[in-house]
C-alpha cells in the first residue's frame, strides 16, 4: 500500500516511446569486447544499472539522411548513432574528422548548440545503415513506470577513435568482455535489464553471426516483451496484476534461488497470472531451480492473495511468519524467525523479522550481494503506509534503520523497479519521515490538538484527497511521539507535553 494514492485512479499508462541502443563491439587482443555504461542513480529509469549507451527517438532524428535507409528504421538509426556520439563520444559516421574536433562536436551536442544532421553534413560525415545491424527489439515489461519501445543496432567500434562515457549521466563506462560483465552479473554486482543480459550472452558467442542471431532470437520473449527478468543472477521478478494501490498497479513476486528456489509473494490468485506464474517456476524447475516453498513477507492481500492457490498447484509447503500466518489464516509448513537462514544451497537467504507496515513483517537478506527482497518495507514507487494499530511507526523507523546497519545493496521492492542504491533509499526514507515527524510536532505544539487539525497544518503539502491515508500515518507518528513522551495524548486529542 502506497501513501501517495489513496483513493487516486492513476492515468492510463502512455504508449512506450520509441527508443534505440547501440551495442557498440570490438575485437581486443583478450577477445571481443563491448562497451556498457552504468547510469546514474539519478536517472528515473534503470538509475544504476549497466546499459549500452541509447535513449529516446528525438523528432530532429527523423531530419538526419541515412544512407540505406528511410522513414522510421532511418530515424531510429540516426537516434543510435547520435546517442551512441553523445554517451560514448563514438561517432559512427562515415567521413574523415580529426580527434579534436570531433571532441568539440561532441560537447556541442550535448549542450543542445548543434543539431546533429547539421554536425554531419558541416563537416561532410555521413550515416550509413550497413554500419548499423538491426540486432533486436524490445517492448518494457508493464510494470515498469516507464515505457520504451527499444530499437537495438550492432555497431563496431572505428578503430581510430576512444570512447569515453559522458559524465553526470553515467557512473561509468568501459569496454568489457561481455564473460566479465555476465560474471558482474552473476554476483550482483552489475544489475542489467534483460535486452542488455540477452546482448551480453550473444556477444559471448563465438562468432559475430551467431551472436546476431541470439539478439534477433532472444529466448524468453514474447510479443517483444521479457518474460524472464533477472536483474540479479537467482532472483526472478515475475510481475503479478493484483488489486493494490495505485500508483502501483503490480506486485512483484520474486523467484529466488540457484538449486532450490523460495517463491515469494504470489499476490493474486487470477488464473491468468498464476497460470504465468507456474509456468515460470515449472521451466526454472526444468533448468535445475527446484522450488521448495511459497513464502509470505506480510498478510496484505496483494502479497498473499495468490499463496495458497500457488502453494496447491506447485504442491509446496507455506512458509511465513507466525504473526503473519495467523493474520492470513495460513497453515504454515515453517514458521521463519528472525534471522534464520532459509537453507537454499548456494544461495543464502536470511529471514529477518522487520515489522512496522505490518507485525509480522520479514525482509529477506542475501548477504554475499547484499540484496534484499523487501516486500512492502521500501517501494520505489511511493511512501509505504503504517496504518495503526497493525502498522508501528517506531518498529517501521528501527527496521529502516537495522536494514541500513547490514551490508545491503540492492533492494527488490515488492512493488516498483529494484533499488540498486538500497543505502540511499534507506537513508531517504528516514529523513522524509523525521521531516514530516518533525512538522507534526510543531502541529501539535502550535495548538492542533484533534487529528484533522494535525494532518491540514502537517499534510499541507499533501492534495486534500490524499488526507485520508495522511491521517494514518500521522497517527502513527502521533502514537510514536505520545510513546516516547515528546507528546501527551488525551482521549481523541494531543497535547504539547
Ligand atoms: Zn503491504
Amino acid at each position: 500500500m502506497s501513501e501517495a494514492s489513496f483513493g487516486y485512479e492513476p492515468p492510463p499508462p502512455s504508449p512506450p516511446r520509441d527508443s534505440a541502443i547501440a551495442l557498440l563491439w570490438r575485437d581486443a587482443p583478450g577477445g571481443r569486447e563491448v562497451f556498457w555504461l552504468q547510469r546514474g542513480q539519478q536517472l528515473a529509469f534503470a538509475g544504476g544499472m549497466y546499459a549500452f549507451p541509447g535513449g529516446k527517438l528525438d523528432p530532429a532524428d527523423a531530419t538526419v539522411p541515412v544512407r540505406g535507409a528511410t522513414g522510421p528504421e532511418a530515424a531510429l538509426i540516426a537516434c543510435a548513432a547520435r546517442e551512441l556520439f553523445e554517451e560514448a563520444g563514438i561517432l559512427a559516421a562515415r567521413g574523415r574528422i580529426s580527434a579534436a574536433e570531433r571532441a568539440r562536436l561532441r560537447d556541442a551536442l550535448v549542450a543542445g548548440t548543434l543539431p546533429f544532421a547539421r554536425l554531419l553534413a558541416d563537416h561532410g560525415l555521413s550515416l550509413d545503415a550497413r554500419d548499423f545491424l538491426p540486432a533486436g527489439r524490445w517492448i518494457t515489461p508493464p510494470f515498469l513506470p516507464a515505457g520504451f519501445d527499444a530499437r537495438l543496432f550492432l555497431v563496431e567500434a572505428p578503430a581510430e577513435q576512444e570512447a569515453r562515457a559522458l559524465p553526470g549521466e553515467c557512473a561509468e563506462g568501459a569496454f568489457i568482455r561481455p564473460r566479465e560483465a555476465l560474471a558482474r552479473w552473476s554476483s550482483g554486482r552489475a544489475l542489467l535489464h534483460p535486452p542488455t543480459h540477452n546482448a551480453l550472452e550473444a556477444l559471448a558467442l563465438p562468432t559475430l553471426p551467431e551472436a546476431l542471431d541470439r539478439l534477433r532470437r532472444p529466448r524468453f520473449v514474447r510479443e517483444l516483451v521479457a518474460e524472464r527478468i533477472e536483474f540479479q543472477e537467482g532472483i526472478v521478478l515475475v510481475p503479478l496484476r493484483t488489486p493494490t494501490l495505485p500508483p502501483a498497479t503490480h506486485t512483484n513476486c520474486y523467484v529466488a534461488g540457484l538449486a532450490e528456489t523460495v517463491i515469494v509473494d504470489p499476490g493474486s490468485d487470477e488464473p491468468t497470472e498464476l497460470q504465468q506464474l507456474v509456468a515460470m517456476v515449472r521451466a526454472l524447475e526444468a533448468e535445475g531451480r527446484r522450488p521448495v516453498a511459497v513464502l509470505a513477507t506480510h498478510h496484505h492481500q496483494d502479497h498473499v492473495g495468490g499463496v495458497r492457490a500457488a502453494a496447491r498447484a506447485l504442491g509446496l509447503p507455506v512458509w511465513a511468519h507466525a504473526l503473519t500466518a495467523e493474520k492470513a489464516g495460513l497453515d504454515c509448513g515453517r514458521l521463519l524467525s528472525d534471522g534464520e537462514e532459509l537453507g537454499l544451497p548456494g544461495f543464502p537467504l536470511v529471514a529477518l523479522h522487520t515489522p512496522g507496515h505490518t507485525r509480522g513483517h520479514l525482509a529477506l537478506h542475501h548477504p554475499p550481494s547484499g540484496a534484499v527482497l523487501a516486500g512492502d518495507l521500501v517501494s520505489s514507487l511511493s511512501t509505504i503506509v503504517i496504518d495503526p494499530p497493525e502498522g508501528n511507526m517506531a518498529d517501521y523507523l528501527a527496521s529502516l534503520r537495522r536494514l541500513l546497519a547490514l551490508p545491503v545493496a540492492t533492494i527488490f521492492p515488492a512493488h516498483g523497479a529494484p533499488i540498486v542504491d538500497g543505502p540511499g533509499k534507506l537513508r531517504e526514507y528516514l529523513q522524509h519521515r523525521a521531516a514530516r515527524e518533525a512538522q507534526i510536532l510543531a502541529a501539535v505544539r502550535a495548538g492542533a490538538e484533534s487529528l484533522a487539525a494535525v494532518v491540514a497544518s502537517a499534510y499541507a503539502d499533501t492534495p486534500p484527497f490524499l488526507h485520508p491515508i495522511a491521517e494514518r500515518s500521522a497517527l502513527a507518528h502521533l502514537e510514536k511521539l505520545a510513546g516516547e513522551g515528546s507528546i501527551a495524548r488525551a482521549g481523541e486529542r494531543f497535547l504539547a507535553a
